[in-house]
């Protein structure tokens, strides 16, 4: 299969003819790219296991076109509601008690579905244009890092979907916020752009998922395929020994604060250290350190306040190996 990459707004026309046929396509939120599919098709939604190689058990992320199908995909109550009003459309899921009418491939079997609206200006004229709910994960290969540019999505999928939609660079550069609703109180099952300081306005909020299926929380996520280890600064020599070939070229810092000195290749994540700039970022310094044919990365930790939860959350998946 050709995958073309085109830009609004001729290829919004061109996107919702695909998503109506049953394809998916690649489109920008202002998270990262996702791939979407129309949510209500399961063989549509089916093609984005197929393109991304992700398991059936991995459940799909819902984004509605308009407020009033908050009630007909899901049972909110009225935390949600709150939420919904406050944040939509914007960088928070919520996960929801389903109604019968989402497909079981979307919520992997689940008696849950995760819901969010998009506040992407193109992505939002795509569902408006299509008027109907679509599925849209990070639009990578599984367990990979995921993409905030087309050209991340063609180098992850070219040749496993028809089209990508190109939006640009994406604002926050890290995925949604991630809440499960349990009665009055919010679960983050991921950090993401909305903070769980912002949330506690709303009422509690418990951290840490609770031992309910949710796959895509595994140890190993966002992934490079070279070595990632979370130090804080070190000589690069010391990063290396211990390792087979130990020339100090072959490592590559993702810098915060230190300047790098003696590394092969160096990627700062926010001159001047605010974290925003560096979720944003992150994925593309991650890739470009990733394809610089390096022996290790070595990521200095971010403080963990505000948007770093959700940035040290990544690293640390980045890092681990399961
Ligand atoms: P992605 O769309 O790739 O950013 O990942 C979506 C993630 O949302 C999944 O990996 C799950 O962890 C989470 N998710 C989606 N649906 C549900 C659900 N019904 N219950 C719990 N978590 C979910
Ligand atoms: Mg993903």
């Amino acid at each position: 299969m050709k995958t073309r990459v085109v830009m609004p707004p001729s290829g919004i026309k061109e996107a919702v003819r695909l998503l109506s046929t049953g394809e998916p396509v690649a489109l920008p939120t202002e998270t990262v790219y996702g791939l979407g599919a129309a949510a209500l098709d399961p063989m549509a939604c089916a093609k984005i296991f197929e393109a991304k190689e992700r398991p059936l058990s991995d459940p799909l992320i819902v984004h509605l076109p308009s407020f009033d199908w908050l009630e007909k995909l899901a049972q909110p109550n009225d935390l949600a509601l709150r939420l919904a009003e406050k944040f939509w459309p914007g960088p928070l899921t919520m996960v929801l008690p389903r109604q019968a009418i989402i497909p079981d491939i979307v919520t992997a079997g689940q008696e849950t579905v995760a819901l969010r609206m998009s506040a992407h200006p193109v992505f939002q004229q795509v569902a408006e244009a299509f008027g109907q709910p679509i599925a849209a994960p990070s639009a990578n290969r599984f367990g990979r890092i995921s993409p905030t540019r087309a050209e991340h999505v063609l180098s992850e999928l070219d040749g496993r979907i028809p089209l990508i939609l190109d939006g640009g660079p994406c604002a926050h550069g890290i995925e949604s916020t991630i809440v499960l609703i349990r009665g009055d109180g919010m679960e983050v099952l991921r950090h993401g752009p909305v903070t769980a300081e912002e949330l506690l306005k709303f009422g509690r909020v418990l951290l840490g998922s609770g031992g309910i299926s949710a796959p895509g929380m595994r140890k190993s996520h966002y992934a490079p395929r070279t070595r990632l280890e979370i130090k804080w600064h070190r000589h690069p020599a010391d990063a290396l020994s211990g390792s087979s070939a130990g020339s100090q070229c072959h490592a590559g810092l993702l810098a915060w604060s230190s300047s790098g000195d003696g590394y092969g290749a160096v990627e700062r994540l926010s001159p001047t250290q605010d974290l925003r700039e560096a979720a944003a970022n992150l994925y593309g310094a991650m890739r470009r350190l990733d394809e610089a044919g390096l022996e290790l990365i070595v990521a200095e930790p971010v403080p963990e306040t505000g948007l770093g939860v959700a940035i040290m959350e990544r690293l640390r998946k980045a890092a681990a190996r399961d």
